[in-house]
């Protein structure tokens, strides 16, 4: 099958849930098997409610005699007067044999029979009547049950009046065998009350009552189980998705994420699975179990009347077409739908990020529209959605409807020619609706699987994304010694016109400082990520003590480097947290010696938070992005980026946001903090600078000069032109 790959890759996220799984076939099985009883129950309802004569035993002693001889019999109506005695009771033994009482026979010919049954063997004709059973003589009613309980294969002696000739004749004939299902309702037919006036015909429909109201709670049962355990399982299962989903997008190399919006990896991750849930949680609630209940009723329908059979493979083909059509059109709509869903939400994400922007610049108005139209792409493709899901079930109706019609004309056709009992009939109708019910109700099941197909296929997109990964035989990366090259490196964006860095050739020693000055997108920002390996050169090499970067293992590589990057990140936790990011298990002491290096720590003790009703102070106080000033979070950020004492240091300095006071402690931790490591500083103030063992300046992604303050000072009129700049009053 190759329909909905990607679903039934999302599928194997329930596969492994087999006890589950298990669980939940037998419940499935239980409402299957409930439904179908509960269903056929209407049957000997309505002989109970109908036949004036006939009680519930008398006529399931008459199916099974009537499946013994291969004949229909006829229906017992007459009443006697006294109104105790009721048959074919015409008399008594001593009277002509046409008045004496017996199975009147209706027809030798069952429909459903091809072969002939072995009173039509024995030369029984419509109207014979069998007043004697093995010598045994009775009213119909005697008759009925010592028929149908006849032994297996032993032939039987008959007595039968001739209707054309009212004579007598002697028969001798073999039964056919007993069934299962006949077995059954001669043990039940024995067991409940057998009189047939008032009082008891009550207690029997009071009996079927109960059986009912039993069969209905023992299916409710299972139908609690079915769905809880396919709820259990799908959760679990889209916990699993999502979970391989978030911690595959961790690991995917930072170039994918220069691409993508968050807005839409964040709709992926979680509009995206619950599609898919929804599409998991139909399919195991509703496309097992109503197909298996429909199946249920038509078993039990056959043995009332097959052609029911034919009603339904009738419609089935029609209702298979407008299901596959309307499937086909909510699969492209979801597609759009949830294209449409991530575009939303990367507009949100931007906008609320920027909301100062967009207020001091009075664009509310502007974006709310821009918002809305882009909530009306959306709208557009749900509307089709809805459209093609609202046609679904009216179209399925209609199909049922047909077939509904053609079963009653031709059932009634078979009821007025009498070759159908009116209880069979209606019995026969229930189970058509029985039937027509479960169809009915997966009408939307194909709609919601495509919906999920169309999710998956955006889920499976990212699952199937290349991980950051090490190289086969990387090597652990042993802390910085002498010195980082630089050879050659070029690297050019995807889809940019010119290099972001280009042949840049560069040694940084250890225990050197070197600050990268440049204007804005001069390609400094690259170079520090090419160093981290969150990109990796188009050409040439960064060497470690000699060791390609590329031939490290990325943990080695990245733990010896404290990365601050321009626009701190703060998350929500304690500041505890917050600098303990690298190592969560750090002791308080190691947090507070990094806050001291940072000059964190005078600001910290002050910090208090109050969440839920709880005060916390310092250390403990929970901390966000925007309850922490510039100066502040770029100081948290180097407490977190020095805490494991990392080799290297490369470190972003904020172009804004910084207070007067702010910068001088920045500036005075850098200072402490840079002596004796390596470090890297895209520099963007005159004093950062100065401080320098060396300066790099870059343009255009290549860096023209390279030497001290007072060296470029003399040569580099790129750096002049940056010295002045910053000289500049504000
Ligand atoms: P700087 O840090 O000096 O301001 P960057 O290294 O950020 O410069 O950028 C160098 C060049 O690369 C710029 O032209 C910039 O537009 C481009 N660039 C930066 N990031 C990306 C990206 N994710 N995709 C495409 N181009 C980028």
């Amino acid at each position: 099958m190759k329909a909905l790959p990607n679903f039934r890759r999302a599928l194997g996220y329930i596969w492994p849930q087999k006890r589950r799984l298990a669980m939940m076939l037998i419940a499935v099985l239980g409402v299957t098997v409930f439904y179908a009883v509960s269903i056929s129950s209407i049957l000997p309802l309505l002989q109970v409610m109908f036949y004036q004569n006939e009680t519930l035993p008398d006529w399931l002693y008459r199916s099974a005699a009537e499946h013994r001889l291969g004949a229909k019999i006829a229906v017992d109506v007459t009443v006697l007067e006294d109104g105790t005695q009721v048959g074919l009771q015409r008399g008594s033994a001593s009277q002509p044999a046409s008045s004496e009482p017996g199975i009147e026979i209706e027809n030798v010919k069952i429909r459903e029979e091809t072969q002939a049954g072995p009173m039509q063997k024995a030369g029984v004709g419509k109207g014979d009547r069998i007043i004697a059973v093995n010598g045994q003589r009775g009213t119909h009613y005697d008759l009925l049950p010592v028929v149908a309980a006849l032994p297996n294969e032993q032939p039987v002696n008959l007595l039968v009046v001739k209707a054309r000739s009212d004579t007598v004749v002697p028969l001798q004939i073999v039964p056919k065998n007993a069934q299962l299902h006949s077995s059954l309702s001669l043990w039940v037919a024995s067991k409940m009350p057998a009189g047939r006036d008032a009082k008891t015909r009550f207690r029997t429909l009071a009996w079927v009552i109960a059986g009912l109201l039993l069969v209905t709670t023992l299916g409710g049962i299972c139908k609690f189980w079915h769905e809880y355990t396919v709820g259990v399982m799908v959760e679990r299962g889209q916990l699993n998705l999502r979970r391989d989903v978030f911690s595959h997008v961790m690991q995917l190399p930072m170039s994918w994420f220069g691409q993508q919006q968050a807005g839409d990896t964040m709709s992926r991750v979680a509009r995206d699975s619950s599609v898919v849930e929804m599409g998991m949680k139909i399919l195991f609630e509703k496309m097992l179990s109503e197909p298996l209940k429909a199946l249920g009723v038509l078993v039990v329908s056959l043995t009332l009347n097959w052609r029911l059979m034919v009603v339904v493979f009738l419609i089935m083909p029609a209702a298979g077409w407008v299901i596959w059509v309307l499937g086909n059109k909510i699969k492209r709509a979801q597609r759009r739908a949830l294209h449409a869903w991530g575009q939303l939400l990367d507009l949100l994400d931007e906008r609320i990020a920027g909301i100062k922007i967009l207020k001091a610049t009075h664009s509310e108005r502007r974006e709310s529209l821009r918002f809305f139209r882009r909530a009306r792409t959306l709208f557009g493709q749900q509307v089709k959605i809805a459209k093609a899901d609202a046609a679904t079930s009216p179209l399925l109706e209609f199909v049922g409807a047909l077939a509904v019609c053609t079963f009653v004309l031709y059932g009634g056709h078979l009821v007025f020619t009498g070759d159908m009992e009116a209880p069979a009939f209606f019995a026969s109708m229930a189970c058509l609706a029985g039937m027509l019910a479960p169809i009915r109700r997966i009408a939307n099941v194909n709609n919601r699987l495509q919906s999920a197909e169309s999710a998956g296929v955006r889920i499976f997109e990212i699952l199937d994304l290349p991980c950051e990964k090490n190289v086969s035989g990387a090597v652990d990366l042993p802390a910085l010694k002498h010195a980082i090259e630089l050879r050659d490196v070029s690297f050019t964006y995807p889809g940019a016109e010119r290099p972001a860095v280009q042949d840049v050739t560069l040694t940084i020693q250890a225990g050197e400082t070197i600050a990268v000055v440049g204007p804005n997108g001069s390609g400094k920002t690259t170079l520090s990520n090419l160093l981290l390996r969150f990109l990796d050169p188009a050409k040439g090499q960064i060497l470690i003590d000699g060791v390609d970067i590329r031939q490290a293992t990325l943990r080695s590589l990245r733990t010896q480097m404290g990365l601050v990057t321009q626009d701190t990140v703060i998350f929500t936790d304690t500041i505890h947290g917050n600098i303990a990011y690298a190592d969560p298990k750090a002791k308080r002491g190691r947090v507070e010696a990094a806050a001291r290096a940072a000059h964190a720590d005078d600001f910290i003790a002050k910090v208090h938070s109050e969440v839920g009703g709880r005060e916390q102070v310092g250390y403990d106080a929970i901390v966000s992005n925007r309850t922490l000033s510039g100066g502040q979070k770029q100081r948290i950020a180097i407490a977190r980026a020095v805490l494991n004492n990392p080799a290297i240091l490369i470190f972003d300095e904020a172009t804004s946001q910084v207070d007067a006071d702010s910068e001088k402690k920045i500036q005075e931790a850098l200072a402490e903090l840079t002596r004796g490591r390596t470090t890297l500083i895209i520099a963007h103030r005159l004093s950062t600078v100065i401080n320098a063992d060396r300066i790099a300046v870059m343009d255009k992604g290549c860096i023209v000069a390279a030497g001290t303050h007072q060296q470029l000072l003399e040569t580099c009129e790129q750096y002049r032109i940056f010295c002045n700049a910053q000289l500049q009053p504000a």
